[in-house]
């Protein structure tokens, strides 16, 4: 039965009794057609669209923990579709329209809210960086708005405007930017892709693969072994590990990134409000708690745990920009497992293992992702064709030099 108004109504008026668990939880099977190892939103996705769109439902999602509990329960949220590149350009532009249908589409409420994405720019260069950004984005069909100083200041009065070592020179908006309940998304995938007779199994973890003749046949867990005709990875954080388990050695680096959460406070922030200049951003959550995150810890990591320094560090930042959060409690942080590749761009692409995919490196930014993520990796797993919009998504770009490289980090790591 759907979610409605007039459900929440009479469940109410009943004592709630009839509410149901939203999905199974059912033994694994012996085979499928497809396994997707990670439970987090790329791997809900997949497996919801594999279903959706190709009718491919002998499905399995094998998650090592519980549904939603990696970075898609972990990140700060924002949604937006304002890259430069063609490669990137299209894609983010293909997610935003998809989390603007996905409430419908999933009949949950996900809390979608298009608050607006705010980039301050600190210098003229900045400002001419983008203006061609702004372009950029308008060619792509989607919205962007260059503001000035003055335009800065009537949009987010509450900024440092006076600030001498990083004045606000204007800043690029982005109004169906935005932010949306994060583990919701993650939840309402998992519903519609159980009601379409996906597996989902948790406590799950995939320990290895069985691969014949070049062929991934099947993977092994800690719940047994299961035949697979087609393995899509999907595990973030965890990509590297999991891919050594395949002999797949990749382009990619696990780095701690932490986010933060004050306690509720009446809406003082309008949108989202990014200072890349301090690396900091900031919004407001439905709850009234300012949500907000900086720099990476700067050290490889697989515990989703950051330390002091950077805390102190991403405070700092948020102070110089947003002095006013200097009067709020904060109330809890933690961190998740970013896998950052070299670029700066993901990857959705088959792996030199015949029947193993390999959708990973969403460095910060996968959350916005995740509907076209999901949507491109069932086409590729299921056509065995990359998706027009995620073309340039390759593994082998590291070997060739034809990066993707949307931040100038270049192909070095430890320089994200
Ligand atoms: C603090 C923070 C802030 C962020 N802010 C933003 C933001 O504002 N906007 C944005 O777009 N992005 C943001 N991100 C990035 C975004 O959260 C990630 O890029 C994205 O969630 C990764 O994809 P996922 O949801 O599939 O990952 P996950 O939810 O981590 O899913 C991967 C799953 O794989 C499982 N797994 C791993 N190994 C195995 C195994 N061997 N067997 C079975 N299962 C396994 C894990 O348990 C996990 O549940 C942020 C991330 C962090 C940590």
């Amino acid at each position: 039965m759907g979610y409605s108004a007039f459900r929440i109504i009479r469940e109410g008026l009943t004592g709630n009794k009839g509410w149901r668990p939203v999905w199974r939880t059912p033994e694994p099977k012996s085979r499928y057609d497809v396994v997707i190892i990670g439970g987090g939103g790329h791997g809900l996705t997949t497996a919801y669209y594999l279903a959706k769109n190709h009718g491919i439902t002998n499905v399995a999602v094998l998650e090592k923990g519980y549904l939603g509990g990696g970075n898609v329960g972990r990140n700060t949220t924002i949604v937006r579709a304002n890259y430069l590149l063609p490669g990137n350009s299209e894609f983010y532009s293909h997610s935003l329209k998809l989390w603007e249908g996905m409430e419908q589409e999933l009949n949950y409420n996900t809390m979608m809210s298009q608050r607006s994405v705010l980039n301050l720019a600190h210098s003229d260069g900045q400002v001419d960086a983008f203006a061609r950004r702004g372009n950029q984005m308008l060619l792509q069909g989607d919205d962007a708005e260059l503001l000035d100083a003055g335009g800065v200041r009537a949009h987010a009065p509450f900024l440092n405007h006076d600030n001498q070592r990083f004045p606000i020179r204007g800043g690029l908006l982005h109004r169906r930017g935005g932010t949306a309940r994060h583990d919701a998304v993650a939840w309402g995938y998992a519903r519609g892709a159980d009601r379409m007779g996906v597996d989902l199994i948790q406590n799950c973890e995939v320990t290895g693969f069985q691969i014949t003749d070049g062929r991934v046949t099947g993977v092994e867990t800690t719940r047994g072994s299961i035949a697979a005709g087609k393995v899509g990875m999907a595990v973030a954080g965890r990509t590297s590990q999991v891919g050594e388990m395949a002999g797949l050695r990749l382009p990619i680096e696990s780095h701690v990134l932490q986010a933060f959460v004050s306690e509720g406070l009446k809406p003082c922030i309008p949108g989202v409000v990014t200072f890349g200049m301090g690396h900091f951003y900031i919004s407001q959550s439905d709850k009234g708690g300012l949500v907000f995150g900086g720099d990476l810890d700067f050290y490889n990591s697989y515990a989703a745990r950051g330390n002091l320094p950077m805390v102190e560090h991403v405070m700092e930042a948020g102070m110089s920009m947003v002095p006013m959060i200097g009067q709020a409690k904060l109330l809890r942080s933690w961190g998740g497992i970013m896998d950052m590749t070299m670029d700066g761009s993901p990857i959705i692409d088959r792996t030199p293992v015949d029947g193993l995919f390999l959708n990973g490196g969403w460095c910060y930014g996968g959350f916005k992702a995740t509907p076209a993520s999901g949507w491109c990796f069932a086409h590729l797993i299921a056509t065995g064709e990359p998706h027009e919009v995620a073309a340039k998504f390759r593994l082998d770009r590291f070997a060739t030099g034809h990066l993707l490289d949307e931040e100038g980090t270049g192909a070095r790591p430890n320089r994200h």
